[in-house]
């Protein structure tokens, strides 16, 4: 067996600190360290940065599981080094540090003794170095002359850490809720609209949605132009309605809103009123509906993005941590 990266250590634990096996691509945040496994195979093996070596460095080796020679001397927790070698047999935990912005490759390569080394390394691991992005959030709950307050509110101060938690371990995106636990209580901003949102609210009726904007804006001015996204929490079930097209699956959507008298763009989630009772389903349709407002589609892989809420996946793969650093933000367009 030849120098490999090992995946998972520690059994049955999924990686959710934006390591993408299948890419063999590692996302470290900027200032901040995240953790590799690599095993030697029956030869001693070198691991090397061959891009940019202002990008990351190896440091804090830990020797796992030695073979029968006794690994020599690996660099310690506050040595950082672009090359290394680890006798052979031997598998060891090291420290990636995020030194500089940008991507760069690390080449795990054997070293047979009696013959050089072969000119195809034997892996390569992208290292992606990112940046800490915020996006702020806000949370309203939306009432109207039929739907009146019945002071019940939802878990979504603990959902939305939840989300938070999936975006920054993975992508170094933080989802800030900029109502903190208040979102949760009887301390939320909540609006009362004139019109009836019905028994059902279309999400694609662009009168209603505009009007859920407007008097948002009036209540509360410059919420939307400080904040990423407000989300609306409904009073009744969410549809989504466009021409003879019903779907009705939806615990939550995003959208972005076009005004068309001033082209100005509103970024939503609305959050609809049948949900389980352990919130799983709407914790995890939070966090893609939020994918979706950092600009992600659709993913036809089992992931946070694959379209079904029956799959609860929290993955994000390297394509999709690569595209959120990249582009601004894409939306389901409503104008009105
Ligand atoms: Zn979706």
């Amino acid at each position: 067996m030849p120098v490999k990266i090992v995946k998972r250590v520690d059994g049955n634990k999924k990686p959710t600190d934006g390591f993408d096996p299948d890419a063999n691509y590692q996302m470290v945040p900027l200032g901040s360290t995240r953790e590799m496994f690599v095993e030697s195979g029956e030869f001693r093996a070198e691991l090397a940065v061959k891009g940019s070596t202002a990008v990351t460095a190896m440091s804090n080796f830990r020797v796992l599981l030695a073979g029968s020679n006794l690994p020599a001397s690996l660099p310690g927790p506050n040595l950082f080094v672009q090359k290394v070698t680890i006798p052979e047999r031997t598998l060891v935990q090291f420290t990636l540090t995020g030194g500089n912005v940008g991507m760069t490759v690390i080449q795990g390569k054997d070293l047979p003794n009696a013959r050089p080394p072969a000119a195809k390394p034997n892996f390569q691991l992208l290292v992606s170095v990112k940046r800490q992005e915020m996006r702020f959030f806000t949370v309203c709950y939306l009432f109207d002359r039929i739907n009146r307050d019945k002071r019940a509110r939802l878990p979504i101060a603990e959902l939305l850490n939840d989300v938070n938690a999936v975006f920054e371990q993975q992508t170094n995106f933080s989802v800030r809720n900029i109502d903190g636990p208040a979102a949760s209580t009887l301390a939320a901003k909540t609006l009362t609209i004139d019109g009836s949102v019905g028994k059902k609210f279309n999400v694609y009726d662009k009168k209603l949605v505009g009007r859920v904007i407007d008097a948002f804006n009036l209540k509360f001015p410059n919420l939307f132009s400080t904040t990423h996204g407000v989300i609306f929490v409904l009073p009744v079930p969410i549809t989504a309605r466009e021409g003879k097209i019903i779907d009705d699956s939806n615990v939550a959507i995003n959208m972005k809103a076009r005004r068309k008298v001033d082209n100005r763009s509103f970024n939503i989630v609305f959050v609809g009123s049948v949900l389980n009772k352990d919130f799983t389903d709407l914790r995890h349709g939070l966090a893609h509906e939020i994918g979706h407002s950092f600009g992600l589609d659709h993913n036809t892989q089992i992931n946070l993005m694959f379209p079904s809420l029956d799959i609860k996946s929290k993955r994000l793969n390297f394509n999709q941590i690569e595209i959120m650093h990249l582009m601004g933000p894409q939306f389901r367009q409503v104008d009105y």
